[in-house]
């Protein structure tokens, strides 16, 4: 092994089962804003976890949207601004976590995300509000990523931005927040964190760390999600499943996503797929396309993970994901043969699609969206 490479994953990871109880150790201001979505705050969750911090002024915004728009971003920065918040927590899937990335920097950033995102010219300047992320789903990884994802209604597209002072100061990481996920979400975030995984592992931009992580996450995933979907409630699963979805994003966060993510952006906004389902569908697809670029260590993988090739392997996931009534078929999503020009062209429209390990361009894409009409 002599190839040069870098590492850098600067959040402290706090994991454990009951461990949210426990995040006001990490704050040392007074403010503290709580951003999580509405079925977090309806539930209890958000209040369980605020008033844990004796000593706090917590104030709770809990609109959050799947697939968050610049509009709720600006919503929740001025309401941190309001309180003058020293601490933000995104509480949630990644939709809460990415607007909590964002709102922790527009507390010291004067303007709108439009400034800074979306064609907006201006820089964030260096974040001072302490930011923790705290995840309820097990896919995004988001806690410990620079990465936020939004979604631009004025021009209809979902868009990743990234940037340095997105990655949160504590990921606190605990699986007891995942037993209420219903299956079907439990299925849609669990491949999503499948799909990070294996898009580190193949990405043209691999690292010998994050590979090592990808399969580990792989392993744990096979393993486990099925028993998370049939049986909520199962601590060992569950736990299992976000200490996953955690790795497979600390490997991602260094090699970025591939073709299966770019496709998932329009499949996303154009044809209302949840983010785990617009990946996962072109999963398996991807997976035998894969050895065209990374024959040897794709036939490795397979092997690792108990199947005899690659061509076994994406099977085997494809089958993993009709036990959970997971669609596989872009129709199943209303996408029509009329709609590949312009999934393909918007898929070819994102830098990472070139990451892919495998030839990326009108005709391919197509054919392999075709392919899985
Ligand atoms: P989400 O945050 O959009 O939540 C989906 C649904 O699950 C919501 O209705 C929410 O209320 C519900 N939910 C969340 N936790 C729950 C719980 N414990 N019990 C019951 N219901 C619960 O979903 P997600 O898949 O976690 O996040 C998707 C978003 O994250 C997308 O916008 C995607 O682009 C983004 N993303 C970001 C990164 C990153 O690195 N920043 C990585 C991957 C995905």
């Amino acid at each position: 092994m002599d190839n040069q490479f870098t590492y850098c994953m600067p959040t402290k990871v706090c994991f454990g089962a009951g461990i949210a109880k426990k995040a006001a150790d990490y704050i040392d201001g007074e403010n503290v804003l709580i951003i999580s979505d509405p079925f977090l705050y309806q539930n209890g969750t958000a209040q369980a976890i605020g008033d844990c911090m004796t000593g706090k002024k917590v104030a709770y915004f809990s609109e959050i949207e799947p697939n968050p728009s610049c509009e709720s971003v600006d919503k929740a920065a001025a309401l941190a601004r309001e309180i003058k918040a020293d601490c933000v927590i995104g509480l949630g899937g990644g939709s809460s976590m990415d607007v909590s990335k964002i709102v922790s920097c527009l507390t010291t950033n004067d303007g709108s995300i439009y400034d800074y995102y979306a064609g907006g010219t201006r820089t964030l300047g260096k974040r001072t509000t302490t930011l923790i992320c705290i995840p309820t789903t097990a896919g995004t990884g988001s806690e410990v990523t620079n990465v936020g994802v939004f979604t631009n209604k004025k021009a209809g597209i979902k868009m990743p931005m990234v940037n340095q002072q997105f990655w949160p100061d504590y990921a606190v990481i605990d699986g007891e927040l995942t037993y209420t996920l219903p299956p079907a979400v439990t299925a849609s975030t669990g491949m999503d964190a499948f799909c990070h995984a294996i898009e580190a592992y193949w990405n043209k931009e691999s690292l010998p760390i994050c590979d090592m992580l990808a399969m580990g996450a792989l392993k744990l995933i096979l393993a486990n999600i099925k028993k998370a979907y049939d049986c909520p409630t199962d601590k060992e699963a569950r736990g299992n499943m976000i200490l996953a979805s955690l790795i497979a994003g600390i490997a991602f966060s260094q090699t970025r996503t591939t073709g299966i993510h770019a496709l998932s952006f329009p499949l996303t906004t154009e044809f209302g797929a949840s983010h785990g389902t617009a990946c996962s569908i072109t999963l398996p697809a991807f997976i035998k396309i894969s050895s065209e670029g990374r024959p040897e260590k794709m036939a490795e993988l397979a092997r690792y993970l108990g199947f005899e090739d690659v061509q076994a392997l994406a099977e085997g996931v494809e089958a993993l994901m009709v036990s959970m009534k997971m669609p596989v078929r872009l129709h199943e999503l209303g996408v029509k043969e009329s709609d590949l020009e312009h999934i393909t062209k918007v898929g070819l429209g994102a830098a990472i699609i070139q990451l892919t390990p495998a030839v990326m361009n009108e005709e391919t894409v197509y054919a392999l969206l075709k392919s899985i009409l």
